[in-house]
């Protein structure tokens, strides 16, 4: 093998191993920091050899495909459901069956049941292949270039693995990674994700592998489904699981009776809150698979498996009051405060309870009891009133009319469920809230000031607005409760270091609802400075690309708020950046730097003469002729045969345009 060859394949076992023991092991071997730096060494080998190129190199794990129409796979061995079963009977009859269709000693092999979405995956000769969801049970979708980017599935196996084989498994997305994701959402006034399941399995069907990438969903295994692996047993196919490189829970056993079954049953029922992902309940499956055959399936489910459901977690307790809870979008959320009362392990004291809508339909007054449930979703929900208990001088819920926090009137948009207070500039959660996000690491990233301290600044009146945070004197925050002088001194420096951050985070940072940092980049991109996107109509922002009618709405109302104009006005005042660079204008960076390039051949998205540009300002050297010191090659259609046969002989990488531009982006 070439040393290049070498160097690529030992970083990507490098990598490989490192990544199974983050994310597989849950052990970490490596700093954040040293494992970027390893794969952007990675990254830049692959990106000068192309030749070398894996479709499973642990750099294909960022994403970037996109896919407008998932194509339809037929499954080799079909994916069934589970029947289910609820009591000790239950499970008895099943076994009773079971024991009329085999002979001998029955053990069985019992797991969690994780609560996701469910997938099959292909190897050949020990690489990912095929990624599919499950569809009808019959066909379903091939989402493998979203799955890959799922870090706990390998994309390569080790040990001694069967040379073909597919293996079933369910994609989750732990509460910690869904928590975050919703706060993000908030944050950008979006609605919350109801709960980890649906997003999970929505995220699947993303068209963007990229946004894939950014959730953090995992994928647990649970079942080989090819014969002839030369495994006898369930409990022995996890572990062979496990050692070619699968997350496999560890708390699987065996149990030799259904009374040893209904302990497991009734260790996790109370346990399993401390797991960090959501299961709904425990799967028996027979442990012989030469029984497994013999019992074979029904028309919906194997007959060697069952699911036992977890009870319904649910309990009643008196509703003290209903308060409503201003958002920093100035959504407005009913909340109901109950006695508290233990559920699923922990003690609830609030539930949310949605909207006006909600609380008319269920009818739910104060003082009434209600029951409560611990469903998918995180917070508990109110399911409904036992009205057997509600005191006849009990009185309907006067939804409010006025924002809790500042008085103002609300209002209720067509089509909406929410209320919210429509003001925006005097409303003092609101206004927190906007200036938590400009703070925020995304954002103009100000070190030295957090959330509480913020929100401390604005109830002492001493800024009120996200451009008076650039006006503030040590001598006004000293006094603050918990400041020093040392950290009066950083707040300060960091609200002046952030003047430097580039004009597209200032944009995010503004906090215009439905502008994220996607969005952001792309009017940034477009219009280059904050004066043009002020003076373009709605119609114009609609025709930049992926720029939709809710977006543009929005960017439009933002602006034509005077009291946003004086804001923006003063933040230019303070030297913020509020348009692009002269080394964005023109376009200049160092992410070519070192590299010697040969343009050849004929272009189709840019000129010759562009594309020489573009290395000279990404930092990089255009050369005339090929040579030992060559980079690597931007090869064009009807490129020389001379060139050709001098760049194999001197081993000098060929790139496509596409690869190229690829590299600048
Ligand atoms: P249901 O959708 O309720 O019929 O349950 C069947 C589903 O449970 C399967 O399609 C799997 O996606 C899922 N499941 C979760 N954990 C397991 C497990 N340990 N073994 C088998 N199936 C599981
Ligand atoms: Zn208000």
């Amino acid at each position: 093998m070439n040393t290049i060859e070498q160097q690529i394949e030992d970083l990507r076992k490098e990598l490989r191993l490192h990544n199974h023991n983050y994310y597989v092991l849950d052990n970490a071997t490596i700093s954040d920091y040293d494992f970027d730096l390893k794969l952007k060494e990675l990254q830049s080998l692959e990106a000068k050899h192309p030749e070398f190129f894996d479709a499973n190199s642990p750099t294909q794990r960022v994403g970037g495909e996109v896919t407008r129409n998932f194509e339809t796979v037929v499954h080799e061995h079909r994916m069934y459901s589970l029947d289910n079963s609820y009591s000790r009977e239950d499970l008895e009859d099943w076994e009773k069956r079971i024991k009329k269709l085999v002979d001998g000693e029955v053990q069985y092999t019992c797991e969690l049941k994780y609560d996701g979405a469910s997938i099959s995956l292909t190897y050949e000769h020990g690489k990912l292949v095929k990624a599919v969801t499950r569809g009808d049970g019959f066909q379903g979708d091939n989402v493998t270039a979203n799955v890959k980017t799922i870090k706990s599935v390998p994309l390569q196996l080790k040990g001694d693995y069967p040379s073909k084989f597919d293996i079933r498994g369910e994609i989750i997305l732990p509460f910690e990674g869904f928590i975050k994701m919703n706060e993000e959402r908030v944050v950008l006034g979006e609605e919350p994700y109801r709960n980890p399941r649906n997003t999970a399995s929505g995220s699947l069907k993303l068209q963007d592998s990229a946004e894939v990438a950014k959730r953090p969903l995992e994928c647990l295994l649970y079942n080989l489904t090819s014969n002839n692996l030369g495994i006898s047993t369930q409990f022995e196919s996890l572990q062979k699981a496990r050692d070619w490189g699968f997350k496999v829970p560890k708390a699987a056993k065996l149990a030799n009776s259904i009374d040893e079954v209904l302990e497991f049953v009734n260790y996790w029922d109370s346990h399993r809150h401390d797991l960090p992902y959501e299961t709904d309940g425990v799967v028996v499956k027979v442990n012989n698979l030469q029984q497994q055959e013999e019992l074979g399936y029904t028309a919906k489910a194997p007959r060697w498996a069952m699911a036992y459901k977890f009870k319904a977690e649910q309990v009643s307790t008196r509703l003290n009051t209903i308060t409503y809870q201003v958002g920093r979008t100035g959504a407005i959320t009913p909340v109901a405060n109950l006695e508290p009362v233990e559920l699923a392990g922990t003690t609830v004291k609030r539930a949310s309870l949605h909207n006006a809508d909600q609380i008319e339909k269920l009818d739910i007054r104060e003082g009434d009891t209600v029951y409560v449930e611990k469903g998918g979703e995180i917070i508990p929900k109110v399911l409904g009133v036992d009205l057997s208990k509600r005191k006849a001088d009990s009185e309907p819920t006067k939804y409010i009319t006025n924002c809790p926090e500042c008085d103002t009137e609300l209002i209720r948009k067509e089509g909406e469920a929410q209320h919210y207070c429509p003001n925006y500039n005097g409303c003092n959660p609101q206004i927190i809230g906007r200036i938590q996000h400009f703070i925020s690491r995304k954002a103009m990233d100000i070190d030295g000031l957090g959330g509480e301290t913020v929100a401390l600044l604005v109830n002492e009146g001493l800024i009120n607005n996200y451009s008076d945070l650039f006006q503030l004197t040590k001598d006004q925050v000293i006094p603050l409760e918990r400041m020093a002088e040392k950290s009066a001194d950083n707040l300060i420096n960091g609200i002046s270091e952030s003047k430097n951050i580039p004009f597209e985070r200032v944009l995010y940072a503004l906090g215009i609802r439905y502008v994220g940092e996607t969005v952001a980049k792309k009017l940034a991109k477009h219009y280059k400075s904050i004066d043009a996107i002020i003076g373009a109509s709605q119609e114009e922002l609609v025709n930049v690309d992926e720029i939709g009618v809710k977006i543009a709405e929005s960017v439009t109302r933002f602006f034509e708020t005077q009291e946003n104009i004086d804001i923006i006005n003063r933040l230019k005042g303070f030297g913020v950046q509020l348009q692009m660079s002269e080394e964005q204008l023109s376009g200049q960076t160092d992410k070519l730097k070192g590299d010697i390039v040969v343009v050849s051949g004929v272009f189709y998205q840019v000129s010759r003469n562009e594309l020489k540009k573009l290395i000279e300002n990404n930092g990089g050297k255009v050369s005339s002729s090929i040579s030992s010191k060559t980079s690597y090659i931007v090869a064009g259609d009807k490129m020389g045969p001379s060139k050709k046969t001098k760049a194999e002989t001197l081993g000098i990488a060929l790139i496509s345009e596409e690869k190229f531009l690829q590299k600048l982006i």
